[in-house]
């Protein structure tokens, strides 16, 4: 894979600080695929100060023309898409057809979408004598994680680069070559100097020093709980805005009213997708006693077609800590009708698709983000039983609800305490808000919602 010895900073890929570097490595196989360097301190501050350089620029570059850079972004992602879907299958692991019609293909929508909103969003608004002016936050300090390692820049970039804010990105370390064929997407789009900049290197230490650098006006930051606390408490104390991405534990509620053999197969489906790597997924299922063995017995077959159509998970440290679960699961009394904590292949960081029933509401594999294939189906007696199952955790990021009757189904998640909920299987919007009730996070991605992230207003008064 080609890697760049570099870091893109100014327009240009230049030299690192220091001289380490970080291998990737190919989950599938175990194979080094490729070497970044590792950014210090003084690459990010360096980057930072590129970014701050090119603020005024950018910032007073005109809407349209800024969308005009975002759709010719959107148009590189698009001729390159095979090229990025090549890229994330070796770094992550997830099987070529679902990096084509995911990883590749989200971010093409994503940047098209702010192309469209930088090109038609009212940056100044008339509000009785005042004219408000919608202005850029400044210099935006990115953080992402590994699981949707296109996805999540794009998420971030492209509605910064529309709003008028200059970015340093800092990837994550497992997926890295993917940043850097963005990087170099956003150049060949035209995006001045200086804008965009990326510093490739380890959370604790580039990673740090960009969440904590006093030139970045907005961290944005996807990843872990653990981690994104401590960035919004750095945050907080520079009194600095920060959006946080953060995990899940999002229940499929199953209603009794509900087609179940539809709502099982694809409630399985959405936790195994990308080896159950998503802070999305529906990983607590929530049936009714009276259909709960019908629908385990289900659930344990639907897992088992998984079992060679997964990839591994991204590394081995993954792989140690969802196992570590799944042990956990079996510990405290769940019961496991499909895989277990045995790997399924010598080489790789496979996980097998594993369903544990009898699963109670205080067992860690309940309360837990395990980012791993790895499917809790709870019981409940009614519907008031469910609900309080369903907002019993600390997160609430997303969810489902399947009824019969679609207005049933909508009653119960407008009680739910989550960010997004599917109705009867609703498809993923690109276009809708995306984020986080309690610890699932602060603010909100994509669409009108994520620009607005990137803003903040000035009022005139006449
Ligand atoms: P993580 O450590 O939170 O990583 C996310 C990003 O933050 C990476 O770029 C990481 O760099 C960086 N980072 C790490 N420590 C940092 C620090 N002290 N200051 C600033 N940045 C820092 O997540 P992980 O270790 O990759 O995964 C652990 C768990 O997090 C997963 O099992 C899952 O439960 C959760 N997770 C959630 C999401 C989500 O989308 N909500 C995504 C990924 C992981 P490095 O790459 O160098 O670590
Ligand atoms: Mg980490």
């Amino acid at each position: 894979m080609k890697a760049h010895d570099g870091m893109y900073i100014d327009g240009a890929w230049r030299d690192a600080d220091g001289r380490d570097a970080i291998d990737v490595v190919n989950p599938a196989d175990g194979q080094v695929i490729g070497q970044v360097p590792a950014g210090t301190a003084l690459d990010v501050d360096t980057a930072v100060r590129a970014a701050r350089a090119a603020l005024p620029g950018w910032s007073a570059t005109p809407p349209a023309e800024r969308a005009a850079r975002l759709s010719a972004l959107r148009d590189v992602l698009v001729a390159r898409k095979d090229e990025i879907a090549e890229m994330i299958t070796a770094e992550l692991g997830s099987p070529l057809k679902f990096s084509q019609a995911v990883h590749a293909a989200a971010p093409i929508a994503v940047a098209g979408s702010y192309a469209e909103l930088a090109a038609t969003y009212a940056f100044e608004e008339k509000v009785g004598n005042s004219v408000v002016h919608h202005e850029p936050i400044g210099v935006v300090g990115a953080i992402t994680p590994w699981n949707y390692p296109l996805h999540q820049i794009v998420a971030k970039v492209a509605p910064a680069l529309a709003a008028g804010c200059t970015i340093v990105l800092k990837p994550a370390e497992d997926t890295p070559l993917t940043a850097q064929l963005f990087a170099e997407a956003v150049h060949e789009a035209g995006v001045p100097a200086g804008v965009f900049n990326l510093v490739t290197g380890l959370g604790p230490v580039a990673g740090q020093a960009l969440a904590e650098h006093p030139g970045v006006d907005l961290v944005s930051f996807t990843g872990s709980t653990a981690v994104g606390r401590r960035i919004g408490a750095a945050a907080g104390a520079a009194v600095k805005r920060v959006a946080l991405e953060l995990g899940g534990k999002s229940a499929n509620v199953i209603l009794p009213s509900a087609d179940l053999a539809k709502a099982v197969n694809v409630g399985v489906a959405n936790v195994m997708s990308n080896s159950g790597q998503t802070c999305s997924a529906w990983t607590r299922m929530l049936v009714h006693r009276d259909q709960y063995d019908e629908a385990v017995a289900l659930a344990a077959e639907a897992a088992a077609k998984y079992g060679d159509r997964i990839g591994p998970l991204v590394n081995a440290k993954q792989q140690e800590r969802v196992r570590g679960y799944i042990e956990k699961g079996v510990a405290e009394g769940a019961r496991l009708v499909a895989g277990g904590p045995e790997a399924p292949r010598e080489e790789g960081c496979y996980v097998s698709p594993t369903v544990f029933a009898d699963v109670t509401e205080d067992m860690t594999i309940a309360q837990e983000e395990i980012f791993g294939p790895v499917l809790s189906i709870l019981r409940y007696d009614d519907e008031e039983e469910a609900l309080r199952i369903a907002n019993g955790t600390v997160y609430g990021l997303a969810g489902a609800v399947w009824a019969g009757d679609e207005a049933e189904a909508v009653a119960f998640a407008r009680r739910m305490d989550t960010g997004q909920v599917d109705i009867n299987g609703g498809r993923f919007n690109p276009l809708a808000p995306f984020g986080g009730y309690k610890q699932s996070g602060v603010g909100r991605e994509l669409g009108l919602h994520g620009l607005t992230e990137y803003l903040q207003t000035k009022s005139l008064q006449f």
